[in-house]
Protein backbone atom coordinates (compact mmCIF):
# COMPACT_ATOMS: atom_id res chain seq x y z
CA UNK A 1 0.00 0.00 0.00
CA UNK A 2 1.03 3.54 -0.34
CA UNK A 3 3.10 4.58 3.12
CA UNK A 4 4.35 7.75 3.46
CA UNK A 5 7.62 7.36 1.33
CA UNK A 6 5.25 6.34 -1.91
CA UNK A 7 2.74 8.89 -1.25
CA UNK A 8 6.29 11.22 -1.22
CA UNK A 9 6.90 10.01 -4.48
CA UNK A 10 3.32 11.16 -5.74
CA UNK A 11 4.41 14.28 -4.33
CA UNK A 12 7.14 14.42 -6.98
CA UNK A 13 5.00 13.11 -9.51
CA UNK A 14 2.30 16.24 -8.87
CA UNK A 15 4.76 18.98 -9.22
CA UNK A 16 4.67 18.34 -12.78
CA UNK A 17 0.97 19.35 -12.81
CA UNK A 18 1.24 22.64 -11.31
CA UNK A 19 0.45 26.27 -13.02
CA UNK A 20 -1.47 24.11 -15.77
CA UNK A 21 -5.21 24.93 -16.63
CA UNK A 22 -7.66 22.37 -15.76
CA UNK A 23 -10.13 22.22 -18.49
CA UNK A 24 -12.59 19.24 -17.30
CA UNK A 25 -13.17 16.13 -15.01
CA UNK A 26 -13.66 13.29 -17.19
CA UNK A 27 -14.06 10.50 -14.27
CA UNK A 28 -15.49 11.26 -11.03
CA UNK A 29 -16.13 7.96 -8.92
CA UNK A 30 -18.83 8.42 -5.95
CA UNK A 31 -16.59 6.35 -3.33
CA UNK A 32 -13.98 8.85 -3.84
CA UNK A 33 -16.49 12.11 -2.50
CA UNK A 34 -17.50 12.55 1.15
CA UNK A 35 -21.31 13.22 1.83
CA UNK A 36 -20.58 16.89 2.18
CA UNK A 37 -20.25 17.70 -1.59
CA UNK A 38 -20.92 16.62 -5.09
CA UNK A 39 -19.15 15.78 -8.48
CA UNK A 40 -20.64 19.19 -9.40
CA UNK A 41 -19.31 20.73 -6.28
CA UNK A 42 -15.63 19.26 -7.12
CA UNK A 43 -16.04 20.62 -10.42
CA UNK A 44 -16.97 24.29 -9.54
CA UNK A 45 -14.31 24.14 -7.86
CA UNK A 46 -11.33 23.38 -10.35
CA UNK A 47 -12.23 24.02 -13.92
CA UNK A 48 -10.60 27.32 -14.90
CA UNK A 49 -7.99 27.16 -12.14
CA UNK A 50 -4.61 25.58 -11.85
CA UNK A 51 -2.72 23.35 -9.44
CA UNK A 52 0.07 26.15 -7.48
CA UNK A 53 1.56 23.66 -5.21
CA UNK A 54 2.19 20.17 -3.61
CA UNK A 55 2.70 18.88 -0.05
CA UNK A 56 2.54 16.19 2.07
CA UNK A 57 2.08 15.01 5.51
CA UNK A 58 1.97 11.43 6.25
CA UNK A 59 0.01 9.91 3.21
CA UNK A 60 -2.17 12.85 2.69
CA UNK A 61 -1.30 14.92 -0.77
CA UNK A 62 -2.34 18.27 -0.58
CA UNK A 63 -2.94 20.28 -4.16
CA UNK A 64 -3.25 23.73 -3.41
CA UNK A 65 -5.48 25.20 -5.57
CA UNK A 66 -5.18 29.07 -7.44
CA UNK A 67 -8.64 29.93 -5.70
CA UNK A 68 -6.89 29.26 -2.81
CA UNK A 69 -8.92 25.96 -2.11
CA UNK A 70 -6.61 22.96 -0.91
CA UNK A 71 -7.47 19.38 -2.42
CA UNK A 72 -6.42 16.55 -0.36
CA UNK A 73 -5.98 13.63 -1.96
CA UNK A 74 -5.65 9.97 -0.04
CA UNK A 75 -4.83 6.65 -1.78
CA UNK A 76 -6.23 3.78 0.94
CA UNK A 77 -4.57 0.55 -0.41
CA UNK A 78 -4.10 0.58 -3.93
CA UNK A 79 -4.44 4.15 -5.30
CA UNK A 80 -1.24 5.64 -7.99
CA UNK A 81 -1.41 8.77 -8.79
CA UNK A 82 -0.37 9.50 -12.86
CA UNK A 83 0.45 12.90 -14.15
CA UNK A 84 0.24 12.89 -18.23
CA UNK A 85 -0.35 9.20 -17.48
CA UNK A 86 2.85 7.97 -16.04
CA UNK A 87 3.51 6.81 -12.22
CA UNK A 88 6.74 6.75 -10.16
CA UNK A 89 5.36 3.72 -8.86
CA UNK A 90 4.69 0.92 -11.33
CA UNK A 91 3.39 -1.49 -8.90
CA UNK A 92 2.40 -1.39 -5.80
CA UNK A 93 2.43 -4.33 -2.66
CA UNK A 94 -1.05 -5.81 -2.31
CA UNK A 95 -2.24 -4.41 -5.63
CA UNK A 96 -2.66 -6.02 -9.18
CA UNK A 97 0.50 -5.70 -11.31
CA UNK A 98 -2.25 -5.08 -13.96
CA UNK A 99 -2.45 -1.32 -14.94
CA UNK A 100 -6.02 -0.51 -16.31
CA UNK A 101 -7.35 2.98 -16.96
CA UNK A 102 -10.90 1.66 -16.16
CA UNK A 103 -9.37 2.00 -12.16
CA UNK A 104 -9.38 5.59 -13.12
CA UNK A 105 -11.06 6.66 -10.01
CA UNK A 106 -10.79 10.69 -10.52
CA UNK A 107 -9.59 11.78 -13.97
CA UNK A 108 -8.51 15.59 -14.44
CA UNK A 109 -8.00 16.80 -17.76
CA UNK A 110 -5.52 20.21 -18.58
CA UNK A 111 -5.83 22.70 -21.43
CA UNK A 112 -2.31 21.51 -22.38
CA UNK A 113 -4.11 18.06 -23.42
CA UNK A 114 -2.42 16.27 -20.03
CA UNK A 115 -4.15 14.91 -17.11
CA UNK A 116 -4.32 13.93 -13.65
CA UNK A 117 -5.47 11.41 -12.47
CA UNK A 118 -5.53 8.24 -9.34
CA UNK A 119 -5.60 4.89 -10.87
CA UNK A 120 -6.83 2.36 -7.53
CA UNK A 121 -8.38 -1.05 -8.44
CA UNK A 122 -9.64 -1.14 -4.54
CA UNK A 123 -11.46 2.27 -4.42
CA UNK A 124 -10.16 2.82 -1.07
CA UNK A 125 -8.43 6.34 -1.26
CA UNK A 126 -10.62 9.50 -1.15
CA UNK A 127 -10.56 13.17 -2.32
CA UNK A 128 -11.32 15.73 0.18
CA UNK A 129 -11.85 19.81 -0.10
CA UNK A 130 -9.89 21.37 2.80
CA UNK A 131 -8.58 18.39 4.51
CA UNK A 132 -8.39 18.96 8.37
CA UNK A 133 -4.43 18.75 9.21
CA UNK A 134 -4.97 19.20 13.00
CA UNK A 135 -5.56 15.38 12.83
CA UNK A 136 -2.15 15.04 12.11
CA UNK A 137 0.61 13.36 13.76
CA UNK A 138 4.39 14.21 13.23
CA UNK A 139 5.76 13.56 9.97
CA UNK A 140 7.25 10.17 9.45
CA UNK A 141 10.72 12.09 8.06
CA UNK A 142 10.49 14.30 11.08
CA UNK A 143 10.75 11.53 13.16
CA UNK A 144 13.11 12.61 16.14
CA UNK A 145 13.86 10.42 19.72
CA UNK A 146 11.86 13.51 21.69
CA UNK A 147 8.99 13.09 18.89
CA UNK A 148 8.67 9.39 19.09
CA UNK A 149 8.83 10.09 23.25
CA UNK A 150 5.89 11.91 23.25
CA UNK A 151 4.05 9.80 21.18
CA UNK A 152 5.34 6.56 22.99
CA UNK A 153 5.21 7.17 26.56
CA UNK A 154 2.08 7.61 28.23
CA UNK A 155 0.63 4.77 25.96
CA UNK A 156 0.01 1.27 26.92
CA UNK A 157 -1.34 0.05 23.17
CA UNK A 158 1.16 -2.56 21.43
CA UNK A 159 4.39 -0.36 20.39
CA UNK A 160 3.22 -0.94 16.78
CA UNK A 161 -0.57 -0.10 16.77
CA UNK A 162 0.89 3.13 17.84
CA UNK A 163 3.49 3.89 15.64
CA UNK A 164 1.11 3.04 13.02
CA UNK A 165 -1.56 5.78 14.55
CA UNK A 166 -1.64 8.49 11.58
CA UNK A 167 -2.24 11.01 14.66
CA UNK A 168 0.81 10.01 16.25
CA UNK A 169 2.85 9.74 13.54
CA UNK A 170 1.69 10.27 9.96
CA UNK A 171 3.29 8.39 7.23
CA UNK A 172 4.32 4.99 8.88
CA UNK A 173 2.42 2.14 6.85
CA UNK A 174 2.82 -1.97 8.03
CA UNK A 175 5.57 -2.60 6.01
CA UNK A 176 7.87 -0.07 7.38
CA UNK A 177 6.56 -0.71 10.85
CA UNK A 178 7.63 -4.19 10.81
CA UNK A 179 10.77 -2.88 9.28
CA UNK A 180 11.98 -0.36 11.87
CA UNK A 181 10.98 -2.39 14.67
CA UNK A 182 12.84 -5.40 12.83
CA UNK A 183 16.01 -3.50 12.54
CA UNK A 184 15.65 -1.95 16.28
CA UNK A 185 14.98 -5.23 17.61
CA UNK A 186 11.83 -4.47 19.42
CA UNK A 187 8.95 -6.89 19.86
CA UNK A 188 5.90 -5.39 18.21
CA UNK A 189 3.73 -6.45 20.92
CA UNK A 190 5.35 -4.46 23.33
CA UNK A 191 3.66 -1.68 25.52
CA UNK A 192 4.74 1.46 24.40
CA UNK A 193 5.22 2.96 27.66
CA UNK A 194 8.00 0.01 28.56
CA UNK A 195 10.59 1.15 26.15
CA UNK A 196 13.62 2.24 28.14
CA UNK A 197 15.22 5.11 27.25
CA UNK A 198 18.34 3.06 25.10
CA UNK A 199 15.05 1.22 23.07
CA UNK A 200 13.44 4.94 22.32
CA UNK A 201 17.13 5.78 20.92
CA UNK A 202 18.22 2.68 19.07
CA UNK A 203 14.41 3.08 17.52
CA UNK A 204 14.57 6.81 16.80
CA UNK A 205 17.73 6.02 14.53
CA UNK A 206 15.90 3.19 12.84
CA UNK A 207 12.98 4.92 12.10
CA UNK A 208 15.09 7.96 10.59
CA UNK A 209 17.46 5.31 8.90
CA UNK A 210 15.29 3.11 7.08
CA UNK A 211 12.69 5.57 5.93
CA UNK A 212 15.49 7.48 4.26
CA UNK A 213 17.37 4.36 2.79
CA UNK A 214 14.02 2.64 1.60
CA UNK A 215 13.20 6.55 0.02
CA UNK A 216 16.50 6.14 -2.06
CA UNK A 217 15.40 2.32 -2.53
CA UNK A 218 12.42 2.76 -4.46
CA UNK A 219 9.73 2.45 -1.75
CA UNK A 220 8.42 0.98 1.54
CA UNK A 221 8.53 -2.59 0.22
CA UNK A 222 12.58 -2.32 0.04
CA UNK A 223 13.14 -3.40 3.29
CA UNK A 224 15.32 -6.48 4.07
CA UNK A 225 12.52 -8.47 6.11
CA UNK A 226 10.04 -8.35 3.48
CA UNK A 227 11.35 -11.10 1.20
CA UNK A 228 10.51 -13.17 4.48
CA UNK A 229 7.54 -12.10 4.99
CA UNK A 230 5.71 -15.20 3.75
CA UNK A 231 4.30 -18.25 5.59
CA UNK A 232 7.39 -19.97 7.20
CA UNK A 233 9.84 -16.93 6.39
CA UNK A 234 12.81 -17.03 8.71
CA UNK A 235 14.61 -14.26 9.90
CA UNK A 236 17.32 -13.13 7.25
CA UNK A 237 19.52 -11.96 10.61
CA UNK A 238 19.54 -14.91 12.46
CA UNK A 239 17.22 -18.17 10.04
CA UNK A 240 14.94 -18.91 13.14
CA UNK A 241 11.39 -18.94 11.89
CA UNK A 242 9.16 -15.13 11.87
CA UNK A 243 6.22 -15.14 13.79
CA UNK A 244 3.04 -14.44 11.91
CA UNK A 245 0.16 -12.69 13.77
CA UNK A 246 -2.04 -9.52 13.55
CA UNK A 247 -1.84 -6.33 15.11
CA UNK A 248 -4.76 -3.81 14.77
CA UNK A 249 -6.01 -6.01 12.17
CA UNK A 250 -2.24 -6.02 10.17
CA UNK A 251 -0.48 -9.41 9.71
CA UNK A 252 2.81 -8.68 11.44
CA UNK A 253 5.65 -10.44 10.79
CA UNK A 254 8.67 -10.55 13.78
CA UNK A 255 11.91 -12.54 15.05
CA UNK A 256 11.42 -14.21 18.34
CA UNK A 257 15.00 -14.65 18.65
CA UNK A 258 16.26 -10.95 18.13
CA UNK A 259 13.16 -8.78 18.60
CA UNK A 260 12.48 -8.27 22.94
ZN1 LIG B 1 16.00 -12.52 14.16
Amino acid sequence: MPEGIEVEYYKQTALQALNRKIESIEIIDHAYLSDTYSPADLRDLLIENCFIDAERIGKLLILSISNDYKLGLRFGMTGRLLVDGRSAIKVLEYSSSKDNPRWDRIFIKFQDGGSLSIRDPRRLGSVQINPNLDTLGTDLYEITARSLSEVLKHSTRPIKARLMDQSKIAGLGNLLTDEILWRSSIDPRRQSNALSRNDMRRLARHASQTISELTQLGGSHMGNLQNHRVLGGLCPKDGVPLNRYKIGGRTTYSCPKHQK
